[in-house]
């Protein structure tokens, strides 16, 4: 069997791919093949209106699940609201949206054994060619990438009692500060429907899921939230990039196929979210009008590359956070940057930020050791860490 092209693993990125594709291309030949039951798996993925475009806001809006006009942010010595726009993709949505376009061009429960430029090797032994094909089988691991972590458990959650949230809360960090910042992140599906998330920026990767799950029950608890009945469960660890060797992270794979998502590390490297660089990849690839497996390499290569080193700035900012800060005063962190302007709060998570903002987040008074926090700046300017000029500002 032979198509135009391949995309390998049928998770987020590369269903963002396909749906982009098919909007002005319906008839594209294309094939998605997908190892789970159902595209995107068992997610729900978020993001900030200020994170996208205009156009891109309005191609994504079919695929928006839940939307909330401002979030909460709350902190032992702040508490704060944003007004900004909240939305959550989710990926029964996706599926529900998606699916029906691929029609015959999906193959579900299906596993991919072998990747190459030119096709792919089914596990039962099939081979199927293709012009190209891109990889977004998720996250390869850390390899040559030097990573904290963002670790979470979330409780899907059917309350007795309406919670009277107006928004989402995306960090509570007045509890127990333990195993680095920790915070709590709920999201209100309705007025009796929550996802409550234990929330960890941590030196390791475990979670100790019974810990967890009782610290979400007391949580809700203290909210005056009783919980009728737990509907659902999702965990999480994303990776902080703290450093590394982009072009590293690359050769591991030698074979020149295109990459899209966390296997090709399109993320924030500061919240592990990947959304808004998938919506980018998306758009940049629906525009190409021949798609062959050397371009999309190049494409995808040269893009990783380029996110990488404009985002130095953030992963001095993570190495401040996880080596320059103690684990317990990290919440401190964060409870001084939700002081700045919503501008900056805005331009920071969706990668926008100016060189005065660089210099207005690192001013002040952060509860960090001056001798750490210059042996950060000092790591900063390693040539593993890779980091460009053109980012501007500090480097
Ligand atoms: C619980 C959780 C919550 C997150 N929340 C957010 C959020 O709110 N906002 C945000 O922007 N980011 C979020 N992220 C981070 C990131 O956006 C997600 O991990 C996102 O799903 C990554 O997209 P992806 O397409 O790269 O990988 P995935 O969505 O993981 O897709 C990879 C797909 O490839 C399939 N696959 C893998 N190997 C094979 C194989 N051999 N054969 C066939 N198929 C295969 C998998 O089954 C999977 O469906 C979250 C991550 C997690 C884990």
């Amino acid at each position: 069997m032979t198509t135009e092209l391949i995309l390998v693993g049928g998770g987020l990125a590369n269903s963002l791919i396909a749906h982009r594709i098919l909007m002005t291309r319906p008839d594209f030949p294309l094939l998605v093949v997908e190892r789970a039951a159902s595209l995107g798996a068992n997610h729900t993925w978020s993001f900030h209106d200020s994170d996208l475009s205009d156009d891109q806001l309005r191609w994504i809006a079919p695929l928006v699940a839940h939307h909330w006009a401002n979030h909460e942010l709350r902190f032992p010595n702040r508490r704060r609201t944003i007004e900004d726009n909240y939305n959550s993709v989710t990926s029964e949505l996706l599926h529900e949206v998606v699916a029906p376009e691929l029609g015959d061009r999906m193959r579900l429960e299906t596993e991919v054994t072998e990747v190459t430029p030119d096709g792919i090797v089914l596990a039962d032994g099939r081979r199927i060619e293709a012009r190209a094909v891109i990889d977004g089988r998720g996250d390869p691991g850390a390899g040559h990438l030097d990573i904290g972590y963002q670790k979470f458990l979330g409780v899907f959650a059917r309350l007795a009692e309406p919670h009277r949230l107006t928004g989402p809360i995306l960090m509570d960090a007045t509890v127990e500060q333990t195993d680095g910042y920790r915070f709590f992140y709920t999201l209100p599906f309705s007025d009796t429907e929550v996802l409550i998330e234990d929330t960890y920026y941590a030196d390791g990767p475990a979670l100790d899921r019974p810990r967890l799950r009782t610290g979400i029950e007391n949580y809700a608890e203290q909210q005056g939230w009783a919980i009728a009945e737990v509907t659902g469960e999702e965990a999480g660890v994303l990776p902080i990039v703290l450093g590394g060797d982009i072009d590293a992270f690359w050769a591991v794979d030698p074979a020149r196929v295109a990459r899209s998502g966390m296997r090709g590390a399109f993320f924030h490297p500061t919240t592990g979210y990947s959304l808004p660089e998938a919506v980018r990849l998306a758009d940049e690839i629906a525009a190409i009008p021949s798609l062959d497996s050397a371009r999309l390499f190049d494409l995808t290569r040269r893009r990783s590359g380029e996110l990488w080193r404009r985002t130095g700035y953030y992963r001095l900012l993570n190495r401040m956070l996880f080596r320059a800060t103690e684990p317990d005063q990290r919440y401190r962190i964060f409870e001084r940057f939700y002081g700045l302007s919503d501008g900056l709060i805005r331009r920071f998570y969706a990668g926008r930020l100016k060189w005065f903002d660089k210099v207005r987040v690192l001013i002040g008074k952060p509860p960090v050791p001056v001798h750490r926090a210059l042996r950060c700046l000092a790591e900063n300017r390693h040539p593993s860490t890779a980091l460009s000029s053109s980012s501007g500002g500090i480097q």
